[in-house]
C-alpha cells in the first residue's frame, strides 16, 4: 500500500526488535527499505514477508563496527534507488553490568557498535545527502541518553554520546533534518545481550511494563513524515507506567 512520497530509508540493526518494526511500518506506508544487521536470516524473512505485500525492500548483512561494510550499505541503496532519503542508526546492543564486575570486553562492544556504528552510520550517509543538498538522520538513543542508573553506567555514556553527536550533526548541518528517537523500556531482544545475572534479573522485572517495539516505529515515522523544513529533533517515548 502506498499512502504517502515514498523515500528510501536504510535501517541499521534492522533483524528484530525495533529495527524490524519500523521497518515493517515504514515499507507497509509505501517506503523503499533498505535493512542491514548481521543476522541475514532474520533480514531475509523479514524482506520476504514484506515483499510478498507488495512492498520494496533491500537487505544485507551488516556490521556497523566496520566503516567499510557501513560504506558498502550505503552503496547498496545508491545502486538500487540512486538516493539515501533517511538513514536511522539504530543497531545497539546492552551488556548491562556494574563498573566493579570489569567487563572490560562488553564496554568495549557497546563503545564500538553504539557509538563507533552511529559515526559509521553517519561518515556513510553524510556526503551523500550533502551532495544531494537533503536527507535525514536519525540516531536511537535511549531514555538511558538523558539520566543513569545502577548497571547502566557504560551503555548511558554511549546513549549520551549519541544526543551529543547528533546535537553536534544538526547544528552544523542546516541542510540535513537530525532526529534523536530516545525510547524507554521496548519489547525486543536487548536484554539478552545481558551477561551479568543479577543484572539480568534485574532487568527481567523492569522490562514488565515495556512498550510495544511498534510505538517506537510510530514516532520514527512521525518524525520522517515532518515537511523538508521541520526537524523534529527529539523525541521521547516512554511507558505510561514508568517512573
Ligand atoms: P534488539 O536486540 O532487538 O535489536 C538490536 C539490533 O541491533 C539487532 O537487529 C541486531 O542485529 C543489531 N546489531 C547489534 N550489533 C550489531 C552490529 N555490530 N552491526 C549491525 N547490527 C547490529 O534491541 P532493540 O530493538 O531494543 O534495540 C534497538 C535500539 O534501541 C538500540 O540502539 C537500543 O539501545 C535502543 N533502545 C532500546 C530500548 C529497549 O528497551 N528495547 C530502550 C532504549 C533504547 P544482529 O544481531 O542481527 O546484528
Amino acid at each position: 500500500m502506498q499512502t504517502k512520497e515514498s523515500k528510501v530509508i536504510l535501517i541499521t540493526g534492522a533483524s528484530s526488535g525495533i529495527g524490524e518494526a519500523t521497518a515493517r511500518l515504514l515499507a507497509g506506508q509505501g517506503h523503499h527499505v533498505v535493512i542491514g544487521a548481521r543476522r541475514v536470516d532474520r533480514l531475509e524473512a523479514i524482506a520476504s514477508d514484506l515483499r510478498a505485500t507488495g512492498s520494496i525492500v533491500e537487505y544485507d548483512s551488516l556490521d556497523v563496527t566496520d566503516l567499510d561494510d557501513v560504506r558498502a550499505f550505503a552503496g547498496l541503496a545508491i545502486q538500487k534507488f540512486g538516493r539515501i532519503d533517511v538513514w536511522i542508526n539504530n543497531a545497539g546492543l546492552m551488556p548491562l553490568s556494574p563498573l566493579d564486575a570489569l567487563k572490560v570486553d562488553e564496554w568495549n562492544r557497546m563503545i564500538d557498535v553504539n557509538i563507533r556504528g552511529v559515526l559509521h552510520g553517519i561518515a556513510a550517509s553524510l556526503p551523500i545527502m550533502k551532495s544531494q543538498g537533503y536527507g535525514q538522520i536519525i540516531n536511537v538513543s535511549s531514555i538511558g541518553g538523558h539520566t543513569t542508573f545502577p548497571t547502566a553506567a557504560v551503555y548511558c555514556a554511549t546513549k549520551y554520546a549519541v544526543v551529543a553527536i547528533s546535537e553536534g550533526l544538526r547544528q552544523e548541518n542546516h541542510d540535513i533534518r537530525v532526529t534523536v528517537i530516545s525510547p524507554g523500556v521496548t519489547t525486543s531482544e536487548l536484554a539478552g545481550t545481558i551477561t551479568h545475572e543479577a543484572s539480568a534479573d534485574y532487568m527481567e522485572e523492569f522490562r514488565k511494563i515495556a512498550i510495544p517495539a511498534a510505538a517506537v516505529a510510530r514516532a520514527i515515522s512521525h518524525a520522517i513524515d515532518q515537511p523538508a523544513d521541520v526537524d523534529v529533533s527529539e523525541i521521547i517515548v516512554r511507558p505510561t507506567a514508568s517512573s
